[in-house]
């Protein structure tokens, strides 16, 4: 695999002419004195630095050489993995986007997830362990009480310790009403967790001195399904007083799972045998507390789909130049050479392009929901914080199930452009196709994503959570009302938005009479929102760049390109809106009509 490269115009186009950035940190006053551009530009690229050279280089070796579980129980991640996690904390990343009165940097989330992405696209298994600690922090820091956020969440801050996330049993993932784990309260307070959790990430391993897993729990007499589970932490060590670590608590890692990628993080089974732990947030309202971890871990996970597409398309784009394969159909390109680079050909064009696409168009869409999160978290208008808590639900079931299935095609697509050597291991590009399939299962499956947006978050909010997003896209189209030059992504894009709501009416309707049609038509549903969002993010990039053309700019070549690619994407990849509206009213029979029994053959 080529050496990773972080792409830092790429970024910054996002970060300071797309989103406004430095404009939108200056209007929060909590961000306006610590995320100035300068702040914000060092941190990127020393972020760059790190990921380039001590994260890209063990990725593949982290691939090869996967997790060992010992006789008793440790965990031994892949060789430099460990010392490349002593640097991080070194730096100062874990703390970056977190509170300072627990040792944070009080730096906004949406820069956080610049450092997340360059983590990800260069080595995605190690970039797992901090990850699954961020998520940590975040529940603490909302819903723990004020002793465990200096007992535990000081520790995850400063990254000495690490976080889990346990929901997951081996008889239930997506439907954590029927999970079996169990909390009897003990005398002094704290609470004795038994049951098994499976799949659990970074659930052990070498890297920090102590591990706090949050996990979800049944206490006796709990009402049945999600409204009777409790949320806790317990950590592998239990910390004494003065904040070291004590006795070892009653949980183990029971196995690891030999699997088809993300050899480098452990995937462990939890044991908890008894083990000691306490109540976050309310008893019973669990699952409500354990929703602010999914929704970070669901844009974390989001941006693993474009940062997929990102590494494919780095490696991909650096082989079609330089591998000669037959002349360009048009004449010789590079007479000089036995045969042109395979860059000529307009179907290697097409598999680059459609990466590019991914790409770009995913990190926007990540990047504008972590700008509504920074506006959640510390927006100080009421009204802008619910606006942007609504965007920011109707974002992520989108992100996360959308740009997890494109970079899968991304991947696949760095596989094809390689051709044979694609499939070879040394090259790396198979590899992130095996990272990459994960992304569409964990956090919630594209299945669930798609029930969540399309029931939850669309019909029974009567349209509203869609009328918001699509009020936001008919004020861009009609702002460029009149500008020629956009006419070829204006005219498609407000078609497809009034096409939108005329779809959700009827799967509505449908709906009405037969519950089915809702699952029937929800991942349809999803994936024509997706290409419909990134369809407006990349008639915004097209705007943004015509603007810097005709305002003259040293970047002519940067900004066509960026045009060209909004072309790409408006006429060879939005047109598969089509498919998934006709899909989508297709209707539940055509599912349903085959009797269980008749599957088989
Ligand atoms: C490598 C790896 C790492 C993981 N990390 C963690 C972790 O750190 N912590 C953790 O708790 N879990 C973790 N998981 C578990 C993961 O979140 C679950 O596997 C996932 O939620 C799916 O659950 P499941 O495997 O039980 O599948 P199931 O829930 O059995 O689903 C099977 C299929 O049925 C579909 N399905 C289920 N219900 C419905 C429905 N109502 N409508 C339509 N379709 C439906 C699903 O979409 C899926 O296609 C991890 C898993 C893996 C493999």
């Amino acid at each position: 695999m080529p050496d990773y490269k972080a792409p830092l115009r790429e970024i910054k186009f996002v970060m300071d002419e797309l989103l406004e950035m430095p404009k939108h940190y200056a209007s929060i006053p909590a961000y306006a004195e610590v995320a100035t551009p300068d702040m914000v530009e060092a941190i990127i690229a020393e972020g760059a630095k790190f990921c380039e050279q001590e994260l890209a280089p063990i990725n593949r070796t982290g691939d090869i050489e996967g997790c060992t579980r010992h006789e008793d129980g440790s965990v031994t991640t892949p060789t430099g993995f460990k010392e490349a996690y002593a640097k991080y904390v070194e730096g100062g990343w874990p703390s970056l986007a977190h509170e300072e009165e627990h040792g944070g940097q009080g730096l906004p989330e949406s820069l956080g997830i610049v450092m997340s992405e360059m983590v990800g696209t260069a080595n995605w298994s190690w970039g797992m362990y901090p990850g699954l600690s961020h998520g940590a922090m975040n529940t603490i820091e909302l819903h723990g009480t004020s002793e465990q956020k200096e007992t535990y969440l000081t520790k995850l801050v400063s990254g000495e310790w690490t976080g889990t996330m346990c929901l997951t049993e081996p008889h239930c993932g997506s439907d954590l009403g029927i999970l079996k784990s169990k909390a009897e309260a003990n005398a002094d307070g704290s609470y004795s967790i038994s049951g098994t959790k499976i799949f659990i990430s970074a659930g052990e391993h070498d890297m920090a001195e102590n591990i706090v897993h949050i996990v979800l729990a049944r206490l006796p007499g709990a009402p049945e399904g999600t409204k009777g589970i409790s949320l806790f932490i317990v950590p592998k060590f239990l910390p004494n007083e003065d904040g070291t670590i004590g006795e070892r608590n009653a949980v183990s890692c029971g196995s690891i799972e030999h699997k088809m990628g993300i050899h480098g993080n452990a995937t462990c089974v939890m044991n908890f045998d008894g083990a000691k732990g306490w109540l976050i947030g309310p008893e019973n309202k669990g699952l409500n507390c354990m929703f602010t971890f999914m929704n970070t871990a669901r844009i974390g996970t989001a941006l693993q789909g474009s940062t997929a597409a990102e590494a494919s398309f780095q490696g991909a784009l650096a082989y079609a130049k330089d591998r000669l394969a037959m002349r360009s159909l048009s004449g010789p390109k590079a007479p000089e050479k036995a045969a042109d680079p395979i860059i000529v050909h307009p179907d290697v064009r097409r598999m680059l392009l459609t990466q590019k696409a991914f790409s770009e168009g995913g990190r926007a869409l990540v990047y504008l929901a972590a700008q509504q999160n920074d506006i959640v978290k510390k927006g100080e208008d009421e009204a802008e914080r619910k606006a942007a808590d609504e965007l920011l639900g109707f974002l992520t079931p989108i992100a996360k199930a959308f740009l997890t299935e494109v970079g899968c095609e991304a991947t696949n697509l760095g596989v094809q452009v390689f051709g044979g050597h694609g499939f070879i291991a040394e090259w790396g590009m198979e590899q992130l196709v095996r990272d990459t399939k994960i992304a569409t299962i964990y956090e919630g499956t594209t299945g669930i994503q798609a029930l969540d947006l399309l029931g939850r978050k669309v019909l029974m909010t009567q349209g509203e959570s869609l009328k918001n997003f699509t009020k936001i896209v008919h004020k861009f189209c009609q702002a460029e009302e009149g500008n020629e030059d956009m006419a070829q992504f204006v005219a498609p894009l407000a078609a497809l938005n009034k096409e939108w709501g005329d779809l959700t009416m009827k799967v509505g309707m449908g709906a009405m009479k037969n519950r089915d049609e809702v699952g029937s038509a929800s991942v349809d549903y999803l994936m024509y929102s997706g290409y419909a969002v990134l369809g407006y993010l990349w008639a915004r990039m097209a705007k943004v760049a015509q603007d810097a053309l005709a305002a003259g700019t040293t970047e002519e070549d940067y900004y066509k390109a960026k045009i060209a690619t909004a072309r790409f994407y408006f006429t060879r990849i939005l047109p598969r809106t089509k498919g998934h509206a006709e899909s989508m009213l297709a209707g539940a029979d055509t599912l349903m009509d085959i009797a269980e029994e008749h599957f088989a053959f």
